[in-house]
Formats: structure tokens, sequence, C-alpha cells
């Protein structure tokens, strides 16, 4: 699980200080699907990084399993809007550069992993040979093949049309279901979050209020998370 406690975080900028996020306390279960939702510039992205251990809080602390994050943290592994692939390589070789150093040679698990994703036809393709939502998908198996406890994901679908869009939520629940790691997973779209997440935290931007928190409100999604569309009742 992982648990941020009373985490703030300050830039130094040329005009002074810049407060970005207050007082956040978050506690995320294991295996629990949490969304961050929130207007553009509230500090979205500096969480998904604190929580990467990318980024460290000016204030407070980020524990995994009880023990603070670190920088290349193999228990944390991010994905972004952008695939972030490398153009050279192919499909494969991208998600390999994933794989613990120790298994860098197991073509076995790139296989399943490129099989999870239905990009087995593409494997030996380079990302400018394919469309964006499969370079989206090989992303995300880059980011499986760490064998994340907890998977931290910006905007991952932010680029796509719609429909891929739809097919790529699809296929993360369906690789949770198989692989039930926890995911925090920022968004800009609160239907998506709706339909992924058992809890959907909103940020707010840091005001003048020195008692109020970054975290506006958080909703728990009751019961079950909606596994087919068509029994979505929002
Ligand atoms: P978006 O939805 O547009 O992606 P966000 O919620 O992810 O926005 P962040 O990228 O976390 O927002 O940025 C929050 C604020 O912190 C912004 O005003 C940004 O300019 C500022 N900020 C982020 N990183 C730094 C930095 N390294 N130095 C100074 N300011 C920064
Ligand atoms: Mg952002």
């Amino acid at each position: 699980h992982v648990v941020l406690t009373d985490v703030s975080r300050t830039f130094a900028t040329s005009h002074g200080q810049r407060e970005v996020l207050r007082n956040v306390d978050i506690a995320i279960r294991a295996g629990e699907i949490i969304a961050i939702v929130g207007p553009s510039g509230c500090g979205k992205s500096t969480l998904l990084r604190i929580l990467g251990g990318i980024d460290r809080p000016s204030g407070g602390f980020v524990r995994v399993d009880g023990t603070a994050v670190a920088d290349t943290d193999a228990r944390t592994a991010m994905a972004f809007q952008e695939p972030r692939l490398l153009a050279w390589r192919t499909l494969a070789q991208n998600v390999a550069i994933g794989l613990p150093r120790s298994a860098r040679s197991a073509g076995r698990r790139v296989k399943t992993l490129l099989e999870l994703v239905g990009l087995t036809h593409a494997a030996d393709q380079k990302p400018r040979e394919v469309s964006g939502g499969m370079a989206g998908r090989a992303s995300l198996a880059r980011a499986l093949a760490r064998d994340p406890e907890v998977l931290l994901l910006d905007e991952p679908f932010g680029a796509l049309d719609a429909l891929t869009r739809l097919r790529m939520q699809d296929l993360l629940l369906d690789v949770h279901a198989a692989q039930p790691t926890t995911v925090v997973l920022v968004t800009h779209d609160v239907e998506e979050a709706l339909f992924l997440a058992d809890r959907v935290v909103l940020l707010r931007p840091v005001g003048s209020d020195p008692s109020a928190s970054s975290i506006a409100r958080t909703i728990v999604i009751p019961g079950e998370r909606p596994r087919d569309r068509a029994d979505k009742s929002f």
C-alpha cells in the first residue's frame, strides 16, 4: 500500500516561491485503482512524480509498504501521455527496456507482455511505423515489464482518439484483473476516472486559505468497478 502523509511541494522560481501541493493525505490500498483529477496546473503530474520518487516533497512523507520511495525504485513504474519510446528500437526491444537488468534476455516475458496488450503482430515494428494507440500500448507493456507494485499513469490515453481511448480503458481493466497492481491514474477526463477507479481524488489549485489542502474532495465509487460498459449507470 501507498501512504502520503501531509505532502507539500513548493518550487523556487525566479518570481519567488510557488506552492503547488499542500497537505496531501492519501492512503492507497494494494490493488486499488485511484484516479487523480483536477484542473491544469493544480499539481497532478507533480504528485505523480513524487509518488515515483522522481521528485521529492518539500514536506511530508511518501511510503510504499512502509518505506520511502527512491528514484529508480523498482516498486513503481510510470507511463506518460506521450509514449516516449526509443525510435530506433522495435516495440519488443522497447518493452524489454522495462525489464529488470537481470531479465533483459527474457524473450518469453516480452512475448507475454506484447500478447497482453495485443501487439504480438507488431513486435518487430518501430514506433514510427505504428499508430499512436499501439505506441501507447507498448508504453504500458514497458511499464508493466518492471512488474511494479505501483503503476503510475499520467494522462496515458490523452493523445488518443475516443474509440482507441475506450479500448485502452478496457485493456487497463483487463491487465489489472490479470495482474492486480496498485494503479494511480492522472486524467483530465472525469468519465474515465469514474469508469476506471475505485476512488477519485479531486485536486484543486492551492489558494490563499492556508488551512485548505490541495485535496478538494475524494469520491468513493460504490461497489464493484463497472467491468461491463453496458452496465454503467452514470
Ligand atoms: P496539467 O493538467 O496541465 O498536466 P498538472 O496538474 O499536471 O497540469 P503540474 O505539471 O504538476 O500540473 O504543475 C503544477 C504547477 O507547478 C505548474 O504551475 C507548474 O508550472 C509548476 N511546476 C511544476 N514543476 C516545476 C518545477 N520543476 N519548477 C517550477 N515550477 C514547477
Ligand atoms: Mg500534468
